[in-house]
């Protein structure tokens, strides 16, 4: 059979470790896999002049297929986030995170098996910025006092805007119920904040209780407000099924999920358009172990698992994720952040780790 064309990506930081784990790992499923590798992230900027260089996008285009490793995004100042300028440029308008918590990983909780799907093109994360002081973010007051004369700010303010459309939301909350279809589910809950941000968030809501009309009597709906949210996943966190959110409380309530599962070593995801989809660990490039060989490779290689189902490799995304669960339940041939205590010197490394997994695979 012809080998499938996937683009890797392997990033920077912790990234190209774990990626070369989860590229293993895959490859060790037999399914067969023609890695094109491109570079995007810091350690590119200097050459291209630029984070995210043409080819990078071009393959993922011509693949339609893509896994990347986590890439660092300056804080505060420097060029903007790669992951961002990806999901954007390519509209990979959904992110899906599973959060499992498998045998073996010490949890709060038992049975956590809950699905996050994040909106990725808008909310605040739009990237439409206006710096403290700067001629536009003062235009932009003066101009929002013009047709809103109510509205109060502080002196020369730094801005960022939250667009928040009718297309999107539906777009994701169809996404969400179409999941829980799929991975047969029951519920979908959608998180807001609309009490308070009744334009953007009260739109968001509309759109959320009107899609789920198509879907009454096949997948229950329910919304919360998102700080309550963060106290219920914490309590009771068997209590929701599929949560469908915007994109800033994505991104927070995925980081919490994880919390619940065994940390950020552990949780995979993907992000998902019409024609492209992108996988990609939760968790960022975490700097302090770049090139240590000690970063739990599970998520990035539970990535490697969705993007399987994504191509039709039912049967090797499930061998591969059993092998991954005997290792995790079995405890011994982990990464330091899954040992009980942190400096366990029974801990393994990065491939070490990976190196179970294939045995198992393969035994
Ligand atoms: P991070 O996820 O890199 O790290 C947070 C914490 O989790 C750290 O203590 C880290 O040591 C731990 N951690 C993360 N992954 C781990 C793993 N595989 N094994 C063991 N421990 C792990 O988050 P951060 O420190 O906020 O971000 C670092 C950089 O990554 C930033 O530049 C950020 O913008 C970027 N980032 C990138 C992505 C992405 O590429 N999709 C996602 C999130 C953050």
């Amino acid at each position: 059979m012809a080998k499938r064309k996937v683009t890797l990506i392997p990033g920077d930081g912790i990234g190209p470790e774990v990626s070369l784990a989860a590229q293993r790992c895959v490859d060790a499923t037999g399914v067969a896999i023609d890695w094109e590798v491109v570079h995007a992230g810091a350690d590119v900027m200097e050459k291209a002049g630029t984070p995210l260089p043409e080819n990078v996008l071009e393959s993922i285009r011509r693949n339609k297929i893509a896994i990347k490793g986590p890439v660092t995004t300056p804080i505060g100042s420097g060029f903007r986030s790669v992951n961002v300028a990806l999901r954007k440029e390519l509209d990979l308008y959904a992110c899906l995170r599973p959060c499992k918590l498998y045998p073996g990983i010490k949890g709060f909780h038992e049975n956590i098996d809950l699905i996050i799907v994040r909106e990725n093109t808008e909310d605040l994360y739009a990237g439409i910025e206006f710096d403290a002081n700067s001629k536009e973010a003062d235009t932009l007051v003066s101009k929002i006092m013009e047709l809103n004369p109510k509205a109060k700010f502080n002196p020369h303010p730094a801005i960022s805007i939250k667009p928040i459309s009718e297309k999107a939301s539906a777009r994701i909350v169809r996404f969400a119920f179409e999941t829980a279809i799929k991975e047969k589910r029951r519920k979908v809950t959608a998180v807001h904040k609309a009490n308070i941000m009744k334009s953007t968030d009260g739109l968001f809501l509309r759109v959320a209780h009107d899609v789920a009309k198509e879907y009454v009597g096949r997948i229950e709906f329910e919304d919360r407000i998102v700080d309550n949210m963060c106290m219920q996943l914490v309590q009771r966190p068997r209590e929701y099924d599929v949560v469908v959110l915007p994109n800033l409380y994505g991104d927070i309530i995925s980081d919490l999920c994880a919390g619940l599962i065994g940390g950020l070593g552990i949780a995979p995801g993907a992000n998902i358009g019409d024609t492209v989809a992108l996988f990609e660990a939760t968790h960022g490039s975490a700097p302090k172990y770049k090139g240590q060989n000690k970063a739990n490779p599970t998520a990035m290689i539970l990535s490697g698992v969705l993007m399987l189902h994504h191509l039709g490799e039912w049967d090797a995304a499930s061998r591969l994720e059993n092998a991954v669960a005997k290792v995790l339940k079995e405890g011994r041939f982990v990464t330091y952040d899954l040992k009980p205590h942190r400096n366990d010197p029974t801990a393994v490394g990065t491939s070490q780790m990976a190196d179970a997994i294939i045995k198992e695979l393969k035994g």
